[in-house]
């Protein structure tokens, strides 16, 4: 049955309140005295300080919508029907209350009786030794045992080197013969898009000293995560994440700047997942307090921005666009994110401010870039073509081109990077910086930015929602 991004969120969030959860707000993307995580990547991340004691939850139980980054699938983007940068995480916790029969029971109620999903398009994957996951599944759920697959510690099981930890087990959906990539092995766990995985259920039930030794914790605890546009793209039927209602929306803005039609061509079409999704994905994080620099959260900001400009010169845009589109986002969640709202003002300049900087030089650097390229492979064809750190220096330091989009765009073409002396070239230049600081003071990058945009009227998101995070917790 089709239902709306929007709705699929809350008639999460309102059945886990009605099995005596609390619900409350998404943290911000930015970590909350946590050194161990630049950005928020799952539901359970900023709930990690429960998990481990050392603080006390509101509750017991407790349900969230997260906001989430995912940068290691950056290359999975647009390319895969699943995968985004930004995405938002469904999820119930149990601190020490509820186990797996009740995680189990739950999940399955909501999937099969309020969302009405097929039972015979589900498929469940299990930790390998987790047999008592199997007989909760099949006898008290009824899900036969040849939908039941045992899979290894990869995939289901759940550990971030020490602390609680535990199997998982996930819940995937079989979209149909005509997404199989068609290959005889090909089922649950296989890399294409016919069984998408869309809820795991965590059952952290040991403290692992990090080592493989493991100890049963006595009060064990619940963790779920759903991928909230994984679900709407089930529901919705539609062919990737893209193509959700809400996200769609902002898709055929890009579109509509391009002059192009999705659907057409196949390389066009991925960029304009690209640029959709990281679009969301630095909307997000602006409102939510990052800045573009050159290290840190801040850079992954700045190559997410200026990979998504790059996008934007392949599909012939020529003018700053990005932050037009932002402003779709901006108002496809304006109900669930108000403080995009309050900030909308600030977020629109930021991103206009960094996607200026880079329109100055991207042409030139492009140019260049495929000069060098041109150059490699013309070359002895007998040898491995490997661009030389000094060249990849100055499309960074001269053309603000961050690292990874060389790799990535040289990459495409069989040449790889001179690492070694790239690091040292960058290495040199963090000295000159910092002597350069020390004579003259900080005038840094954010300062900078600040300076353009301070005629916009204060930045209150991040702090407001950190309150009231603060506040409900
Ligand atoms: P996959 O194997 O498809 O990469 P995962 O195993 O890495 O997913 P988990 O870490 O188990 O994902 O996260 C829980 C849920 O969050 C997933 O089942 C999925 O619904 C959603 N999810 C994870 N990564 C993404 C992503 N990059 N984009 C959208 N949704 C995601
Ligand atoms: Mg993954
Ligand atoms: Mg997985
Ligand atoms: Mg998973």
């Amino acid at each position: 049955e089709w239902t709306g991004l929007n709705e699929l969120r809350e008639k999460f969030l309102s059945f886990f309140e009605s099995k005596e959860h609390m619900r409350l707000p998404s943290y911000p993307l930015v970590p909350h005295e946590d050194a161990s995580l630049l950005l928020i990547n799952s539901g359970m991340a900023p709930m990690k300080k429960f998990f481990l004691g050392l603080e006390t939850p509101p509750r017991k139980r407790v349900t969230t919508c997260q906001k989430c980054i995912r940068t290691p699938d950056i290359e999975n983007v647009g390319k895969t029907a699943r995968h985004g940068t930004y995405f938002e995480m469904l999820g119930n916790f149990s601190f020490g209350d509820y186990f797996k029969h009740e995680a189990i029971a739950w999940a399955w109620e909501f999937i099969t009786e309020v969302l009405k999903m097929p039972k015979d398009r589900l498929w469940i994957t299990v930790y390998q030794d987790d047999d008592e996951s199997i007989e909760i599944w099949n006898k008290e759920q009824g899900v036969p045992l040849d939908r039941i697959v045992r899979m290894g510690k990869e995939d289901n099981f759940w550990e971030i080197g020490s602390g609680p930890c535990g199997p998982c087990s996930e819940i995937y959906f079989d979209r149909g013969e005509q997404y199989s990539c068609g290959k005889p092995t090909c089922g649950v766990g296989c890399d294409c898009d016919r069984y998408v995985e869309f809820w795991n259920l965590v059952f952290s039930q040991f403290d692992g000293d990090g080592n493989g030794n493991y100890e049963r914790l006595e009060h064990p605890n619940i963790d779920t995560g759903m991928g909230l546009e994984r679900l709407a793209c089930i529901m919705q039927g539609v062919d990737n994440l893209f193509e959700v209602d809400t996200v769609q929306n902002i898709m055929k803005h890009v579109a509509r700047i391009a002059g192009v039609n999705y659907k057409e061509n196949e390389k066009t079409d991925i960029s304009l997942r690209v640029i959709t999704d990281h679009i969301r994905s630095t909307t997000f994080m602006v409102g939510d307090g990052v800045l573009p620099q050159n290290e840190g959260r801040g850079y992954v900001l700045r190559r997410l921005l200026r990979r998504a400009a790059r996008h934007g010169r392949l599909l012939g845009i020529t003018e700053p666009f990005l932050y037009k589109v932002c402003e779709t986002v901006i108002s496809e969640n304006a109900n669930a994110y108000p403080n995009l709202v309050e900030n909308k003002d600030y977020i629109v300049k930021v991103i206009k401010v960094e996607e200026e900087r880079f329109a100055r030089t991207i042409d030139q650097g492009m140019q260049l870039l495929n000069d060098m390229i041109d150059k490699l492979e013309t070359s002895d064809k007998n040898f491995e073509k490997v661009m030389p750190g000094a060249d990849a220096f100055k499309l960074y330091d001269t053309y603000g081109f961050p690292v990874d989009l060389i790799r990535e765009i040289i990459e495409e073409r069989n040449i790889t990077l001179d690492e070694t002396e790239f690091t040292r070239f960058m290495e040199q230049q963090r000295e000159r910086a910092r002597k350069a600081r020390a004579s003259m003071g900080d005038l840094g990058w954010e300062e900078d930015v600040l300076a353009d945009i301070k005629d916009k009227g204060k930045f209150v998101g991040y702090k407001e929602v950190s309150a009231k995070a603060k506040v409900v917790a």
